[in-house]
C-alpha cells in the first residue's frame, strides 16, 4: 500500500476528499514548474499545467477498496500547443463546464497508447484560471495542413482558409452567458465548421491564416475550435479560391458522402423512398424544442407543448440513402397541408396515423434536392437542410428514356 503524502484539499469548490488518512503536518511542498501540454512526458514527477477544458464527461467507477460507486470526470484539455486526455478522480460535486480554463498543480502524467494523459488525484490542486494564463503560441512553429488533412484530434498545425459563414451564438458556461462565434471555413481541399470562443471580428469572404487551434469531433464531424490562444491573421484574399467555388452547388453522390463521413455543406438529390417515424404532427417542449410525449419533457418536466410538423424522408439516389429531416415550413409546402389544417383534421378524426399516411402519400416518390450539413450517425447519413426544392420530373423525357432502354435491351435479346 502506498504511503499517502500530505493532502492539498483545494479542488474547485469540491469536498475535502475523505479516506480517513491522517493529514501529516509538513513543510510547504515546492510547486512543480508550469509546463506546456506539448512537453508532457510520462513521469513520476508531478506537473503544473494551465489548459482549457475542451470536452468533459462525468462517469462512475467501482472503487476496489470498498466496492462503492464513485464519480470521476474525464475529457480533453488543450492549451493551444497540444491537447491531452485527463481524468479527475474525486471531482467537485458542482458541474464543470466545457470552456473552463483551469490550473492544475501536482497533476500526474501517464502514457496511454503512446500519448501522454494527465490525472488529478487527491494531491492535485485544481483552481480556475483565465485566458491570460494560457501560453502564447507562435504560428511559424506549426506545420501547414489543409482542411482535408484535419482529423478528430488534430492540433499544433497552421491552416489557410476562407471564411464562408460566421455568426454569433449565445451559450451557457456555468452561470455565465458567453458568445461563441460559429461558422464555416473552406480552402479548396474541403470545408470545416468552426467555433471560436474569442471574437476575431471575422467576416464572410476573408482569407485567414490560423494557428494554435484544435479539432474536436462534433456530431460525427470534425470541428475547428479557436480560443484566446489561437493566432488569426488576415492574408491576401487571392491566395484562396473564391467563396462561390468553395461551396458545392451540384449534387454529390450519396455513396461518396458516406465514404467521406458527410460534409459541412453540400447538395444531395434523390427520390423519396420512405417516410420514417416520427413524422407528421409532433409536440415539442417550448423551451428546448425536444419532441415531448405525454406532456413531459425529459429536461423541463411537465410543459405546455407546442404542436409542430416535421418529416423524416429517406432519399435514395441510386448510390446510397440519406435521411432528410424537414422543418414545419418545408413539410407544409411538400405536403400541401398546413399545421392548422393538420390539427383541424385531427380534431375531426382523432387518429394521428391518418395524418402520417397522408403525408407519406404526398411525399413518397417525389424527387428532391436538399442543401446543408450532412453528418453520419449509427443509422447512416442525416441532413437537416437549409434549402429543399422539388425537382420537376419531365414525364415525357422519362418515357423516352425508358423506351430507349427497353429498345436497347430488346436489341440485345
Ligand atoms: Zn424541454
Amino acid at each position: 500500500m502506498a504511503i499517502l503524502p500530505a493532502q492539498v484539499p483545494a479542488f474547485i469548490g469540491g469536498p475535502v476528499p475523505s479516506g480517513g488518512q491522517a493529514v501529516a503536518a509538513e513543510s510547504p511542498i515546492a510547486e512543480p514548474t508550469e509546463i506546456r501540454l506539448k512537453d508532457l512526458r510520462a513521469s513520476d514527477a508531478p506537473v503544473q499545467i494551465v489548459a482549457r477544458i475542451v470536452s468533459i464527461e462525468r462517469r462512475e467507477y467501482t472503487r476496489p477498496a470498498d466496492g462503492r460507486r464513485r464519480p470521476f470526470l474525464t475529457g480533453l484539455l488543450s492549451d493551444g500547443t497540444a491537447s491531452v486526455r485527463f481524468t479527475w478522480w474525486e471531482p467537485p460535486n458542482e458541474e464543470i463546464d466545457r470552456g473552463t480554463i483551469i490550473r492544475a498543480v501536482h497533476a500526474q502524467v501517464r502514457e496511454y497508447q503512446g500519448r501522454p494523459e494527465v490525472s488529478f488525484g487527491f494531491r492535485t490542486r485544481v483552481t480556475p484560471a483565465g485566458p491570460a494564463d494560457l501560453p502564447k503560441v507562435d504560428s511559424e512553429g506549426f506545420p501547414f495542413r489543409t482542411i482535408s488533412e484535419l482529423r478528430g484530434r488534430s492540433e499544433g498545425f497552421r491552416l489557410e482558409a476562407r471564411v464562408l459563414r460566421v455568426g454569433p451564438k449565445t451559450v451557457t458556461v456555468g452561470a455565465e452567458q458567453r458568445l461563441v462565434y460559429e461558422g464555416l471555413l473552406g480552402d479548396g481541399s474541403g470545408l470545416i465548421a468552426f467555433s471560436s470562443w474569442s471574437d476575431f471580428h471575422l467576416a464572410p469572404g476573408e482569407a485567414l491564416r490560423v494557428a494554435g487551434a484544435y479539432v474536436r469531433t462534433f456530431r460525427g464531424r470534425p470541428q475547428l475550435v479557436l480560443d484566446e490562444t489561437s493566432l488569426v491573421a488576415r492574408i491576401d484574399t487571392r491566395r484562396l479560391p473564391p467563396a462561390d467555388q468553395l461551396l458545392t452547388h451540384a449534387p454529390t453522390p450519396l455513396a461518396k458522402l458516406a465514404a467521406a463521413g458527410g460534409s459541412e455543406s453540400t447538395v444531395v438529390e434523390g427520390l423519396v423512398v420512405a417516410l420514417l417515424p416520427p413524422s407528421g404532427l409532433v409536440y415539442r417542449c417550448p423551451t428546448c424544442r425536444r419532441p415531448v410525449s405525454m406532456g413531459l419533457c425529459p429536461q423541463h418536466g411537465a410543459v405546455k407543448t407546442i404542436a409542430d410538423l416535421r418529416a423524416r424522408l429517406v432519399l435514395d439516389d441510386g448510390t446510397g440513402t440519406v435521411t432528410m429531416n424537414t422543418d414545419r415550413p418545408t413539410t407544409e409546402s411538400l405536403w400541401g397541408v398546413t399545421l392548422d389544417e393538420a390539427l383541424d383534421r385531427l380534431r375531426r378524426s382523432p387518429d394521428p396515423s391518418l395524418l402520417e399516411s397522408s403525408l407519406a402519400e404526398a411525399v413518397v416518390g417525389m424527387r428532391l434536392r436538399g442543401g446543408g450539413r450532412v453528418f453520419p450517425d449509427d443509422f447512416g447519413l442525416n441532413l437537416y437542410p437549409e434549402s429543399v426544392e422539388p425537382i420537376e420530373v419531365d414525364a415525357d423525357a422519362r418515357a423516352r428514356e425508358l423506351r430507349a432502354r427497353w429498345e436497347a435491351t430488346d436489341g440485345v435479346a
